[in-house]
């Protein structure tokens, strides 16, 4: 029997105790685990360690390249980063797979609907990046960075997921509709790998976010696998796991290409820490993801099966199942999963898993080049007191000259100059001010740029420059609304 060395982070509030039951479980079952225990969250912060990841911590994920990390805490007053959030992007774990499987005697309003399905959800890109910025002092942006790679790499994990786990359907959810550039690279990228996939028998459908939302609440037991980006996937996991009994029951992956990383969704539920109630249900069912992972697939069944037993029982719970039964704790559930272990139990239904194969995607940073990128004007971000016509005016007259002339300048979005019949705008201090070159013949230089932006901050202070480009003869940036 082969040994697995995996690094263990069983971190704070009900950490400890969570990470008890699974160690037990896993021994249980027959798996042969050394494992690595770590540091992380709010210990090593408060001794001093700003990241809560200790260097020792660091090296042996690197080194094992599976780790099962029980929650995390930001300790108050060290800077508010994260460790989580380090851990994802410093390991480049670009795909968060959340599966959502009805559980037997779990009440709720879905109980019966069959729901098993599982949502990718994009981890490093989008409005997490944190690219945060205050454009005035009233007025605040985020960057919504969107990679055609990070979006390659994450519709290709859930297909490779969907024929891992014998499952149909692939829904990509964005909201394309809006953000035609960046959400739209999504949908794109979705459309554009599908076909290699529906040739292997998958059905392919891509949802605007909202209208999925409400497809989840009505009909849930719809889906298979839902692909998003990372602010969709967000808000849409925690709905499904809301389908299916809540927090304490609901597991997650962290993928990347070299290093993976299984977690509970939950945190660290202080208020319940230390008292032996914790559901270890949803950091069990993680662990058993991480079993798939090693290639421990019947453990991972018997694992899953006991539990399923033990709901189905309906006579050991943890207080936030518990249903006309008294509590019991952590420890006698974890005690009942154990004695289950080797049950079939009736409820199961089992899947033919089989390892997921990573994407290998082309790691150069300039993933998609162009034939063309022609620079053809900018908008400059302006901050003005100003209303909407003595700007336009004034930045006309200066502009006088320059290879670039003033097209338009919008508000929130919103063309206001030349203002529009019936605009009622209520316009901020946030003016994003497009400029276009005077000879479409030739393509706009940093020069004339340059040359444009001291022309115009003689009068008015900008805090951005956006160029405008044609990708391949394509315009490459979105139109204001009323622009033409
Ligand atoms: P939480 O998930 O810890 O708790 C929300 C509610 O669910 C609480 O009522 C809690 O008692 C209950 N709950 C959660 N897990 C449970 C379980 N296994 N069994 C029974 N009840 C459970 O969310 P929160 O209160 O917003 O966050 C607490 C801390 O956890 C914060 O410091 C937060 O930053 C951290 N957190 C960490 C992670 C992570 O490590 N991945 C995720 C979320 C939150």
């Amino acid at each position: 029997m082969a040994t697995h060395k995996v690094t263990l982070m069983e971190g704070d509030g009900i950490g400890p105790e969570i990470s008890r039951s699974v160690v037990q479980i896993i021994q249980a079952a027959g798996v042969s685990i050394d494992w690595e225990r770590c540091e992380a969250g709010k210990i090593p912060m408060e001794k001093g360690v700003t990241t809560g990841l200790p260097d020792e911590t660091i090296a042996s994920i690197d080194r094992n390249k599976v780790a099962l990390k029980a929650p995390l805490e930001t300790a108050l007053g060290y800077g508010g980063k994260s460790a989580n959030v380090t851990l994802r992007k410093l390991f480049e774990l670009y795909g968060n797979t959340r599966p959502c499987r009805e559980l037997p005697g779990i009440a709720g309003p879905f109980a019966g609907r069959d729901i098993d399905l599982v949502v990718v959800r994009e981890n490093v890109e989008d409005l997490y990046a944190g690219i945060e910025h205050m454009q005035t002092p009233g007025v605040a942006q985020c960057l919504k960075l969107i990679s055609r790679k990070g979006c390659e790499k994450i519709v290709r994990l859930a297909f490779e997921l969907a024929i891992s786990e014998g499952r149909k359907k692939v829904a990509c959810a964005s909201k394309s509709n809006i953000m035609k550039m960046s959400e739209g690279l999504m949908k794109k990228t979705f459309e554009d790998i599908a076909p290699e996939y529906e040739v292997q028998g998958i059905e392919t459908e891509h949802f605007i976010i909202d209208n999925l939302a409400h497809q989840l609440v009505r009909v849930p037991e719809q889906f298979d696998v839902i692909v998003t980006t990372n602010m969709n996937g967000d808000i849409i996991s925690d709905l499904t796991s809301g389908l299916t009994g809540g927090l304490g029951l609901a597991p997650s992956a962290n993928i990347g290409n070299d290093v993976v990383m299984f977690e509970a969704v939950h945190g660290s539920a202080p208020t319940i820490a230390g008292k032996d109630i914790a559901n270890p249900t949803a950091f069990i069912l993680s662990a058993c993801m991480m079993l798939r992972h090693l290639g421990e697939f019947d453990a991972a069944e018997k694992v899953e099966r006991a539990i399923h037993e033990t709901l189905e029982e309906g006579k050991v719970l943890t207080v936030d199942v518990a249903q006309g039964v008294e509590p019991a704790t952590t420890t006698q559930y974890t005690e009942a999963i154990i004695a289950n272990l080797g049950k079939a139990s009736k409820t199961y239904k089992a899947r033919d898993y089989k390892k997921v194969r990573l994407p290998e995607l082309d790691p150069r940073p300039d993933f998609v080049t162009a034939k063309s990128w022609e620079s053809i004007g900018c908008d400059l971000f302006i901050e003005s007191p100003l209303d909407a016509t003595a700007l336009g005016d004034s930045l006309v007259e200066l502009a006088q000259g320059a290879a670039l002339k003033l097209k338009m300048i919008s508000n929130r979005g919103m063309k206001v100059y030349p203002a529009m019949a019936g605009s009622r705008t209520d316009c901020i201090d946030h003016w994003r001010c497009r400029f276009v070159r005077t000879d479409d013949s030739k393509a706009v230089t940093n020069d004339d740029i340059t040359t444009l932006v001291e022309k115009v901050q003689a009068k008015h202070d900008w805090m951005h420059i956006e160029k405008l480009h044609l990708v391949d003869g394509e315009r490459a940036y979105s139109m204001a609304q009323g622009e033409d």
